[in-house]
């Protein structure tokens, strides 16, 4: 018996949250969901960072996003694709350290912009190519 959400659906094969398989891989809705048809790809081998992926999950796991993104799109005008990885912050119902990737399904200044993303616009910071070049040194020494 597994305490971790997404090695439970993978044990569980919970067929209401499951939209697709493969080897490695499952798609699953998002519950709770930021916003209608929310999913997530999930590897079946509980990993918590991308650089654990053998080269066979990573194969998979991005034919599925595209898969999952053009499936979304028919239904929606945009999709956002984004993974987490904040191991500082405690397993909660909001938190899961079992890697995950998300495709959240977006509309022209949909609830989610309306709720949150609006103020994104303010955050971005223009960089001169002195701060760049600063950033990048940062980065790679
Ligand atoms: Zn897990």
């Amino acid at each position: 018996m597994s305490h971790c959400p997404f090695c439970k659906y993978v044990e569980d094969r919970d067929r209401e949250i499951i939209i697709d398989e493969t080897p490695n891989t499952l798609t699953i809705l998002s519950n709770p969901a930021l916003a209608k048809a929310h999913c997530l790809i999930v590897p079946k081998r509980h990993v918590e960072n991308i650089s654990e992926l053998t080269d066979d999950e990573k194969k998979e796991i991005f034919n599925q996003l595209i898969k999952t993104q053009l499936l979304l799109l028919k239904k929606f005008r945009g999709v956002d694709i984004c993974q987490n990885y904040r191991p500082f912050l405690p397993q909660s119902k909001l938190k899961v350290n079992h890697l995950h990737f998300h495709l959240i399904p977006r509309g022209f200044e949909d609830e989610l912009y309306k709720k949150s993303q609006i103020y994104e616009k303010e955050i971005f910071t223009d960089l001169n190519k002195e701060e760049l070049n600063e950033v990048k040194d940062f980065i790679l020494t």
